[in-house]
């Protein structure tokens, strides 16, 4: 955690919030039981974001199948984990361990092979994976990796908020990870009782926040736990403003510029067109979506 000289911002214009979503229960992978929570027809409306989806559990018959070696291409995966350990191995010879608030930022680019399998038999797993789009001119670029221990994310506490900045800039303090297309903010925020959280953003910028402890009001809207919050892009307002309840509250906070550009998905290959996404099948069919060595 690092701390940082803390600025003075003054929301005027809050956004208010559009809609508030459930998400799906489902599984994925070999049998994890997750909820779902940004779903395909929620992919326009939050461009450059494809996906959220949130696992939390005690029970190991819930996770401990894991997600075995599969294939992704076009977009990036934030493995955000609050609880437990997970094992990352893939195609291109990483391997990493996430650990209890640690984050995995893998850029897929032309692809990557990889398999997320848990490294505990008991005890409590819980997280979020967010899929962040590519441009499509970056799409076939090079796949990447990094693991970004808890105490690497810098951090800083205002006015009863310990804020985590994954990504992007809160009030002066640059995220881990920044990007220039799309811009994304990715913020986990821990409010004490009745504490408020003030995040200046461009009206462009497609927002949502997540509720996963405890309860927000964002303008006239009470938000309650395992709910998203889209946030309205007003024309003329100038970020949101977040107001725990009476109880710790844990919220993620996730903003980005939209790309504007066709959305193809076939599972984990999110491309342009269809002629793309096929080519995509191919090429993991015929061993060469993750390049020579496979
Ligand atoms: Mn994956």
């Amino acid at each position: 955690m690092s701390t940082a000289t803390l600025e003075t911002s003054t929301i005027q214009r809050p956004r208010a919030v559009e809609r508030l979503v459930a998400g799906q229960a489902t599984s994925d992978g070999a049998g994890v039981k997750l909820t779902r929570v940004l779903t395909q027809p929620l992919q326009r409306r939050l461009d450059p974001f494809l996906m959220l989806d949130a696992f939390g559990s005690d029970n190991p018959g819930d996770y401990i199948a894991g997600f075995p070696d599969h294939p992704h291409r076009g977009f990036e995966t934030v493995t955000y984990m609050i609880a437990g350990r997970m094992r990352h191995r893939d195609s291109a010879g990483h391997e990493g361990l996430l650990t209890n608030g640690g984050v995995q930022w893998m850029t897929a680019g032309r692809g990557v092979i990889h398999s997320e399998l848990p490294e505990q038999e008991e005890g409590r797993m819980e997280g979020f994976q967010l899929w962040l789009n590519l441009a499509a001119q970056d799409k076939m670029i090079p796949a990447g990796y990094r693991d970004i221990p808890s105490d690497a994310i810098p951090g800083f506490t205002r006015d009863g908020v310990f804020a985590q900045v994954i990504a992007g800039e809160s009030h002066g303090v640059a995220g881990a990870v920044q990007r220039a297309r799309t811009e994304p903010l990715y913020l986990d925020l821990h409010f004490a009782p009745g504490a408020r959280f003030e995040q200046p953003l461009d009206p462009a910028l497609n927002a949502f926040v997540y509720v996963y402890r405890g309860g927000l009001r964002i303008g006239e809207t009470a938000v309650p736990p395992q709910r998203m919050a889209i946030l309205a892009n007003t024309a003329g307002s100038d970020g949101v403003v977040l107001q725990a309840g009476g109880e710790p509250t844990r919220a993620l906070l996730i903003a980005g510029r939209p790309l504007n550009e066709p959305i193809a998905q076939y599972g984990p290959f999110v491309m342009n067109t269809r002629e793309q996404l096929m080519q995509a099948v191919e090429d993991y069919q015929n061993g060469s979506l993750a390049g020579a060595g496979l």
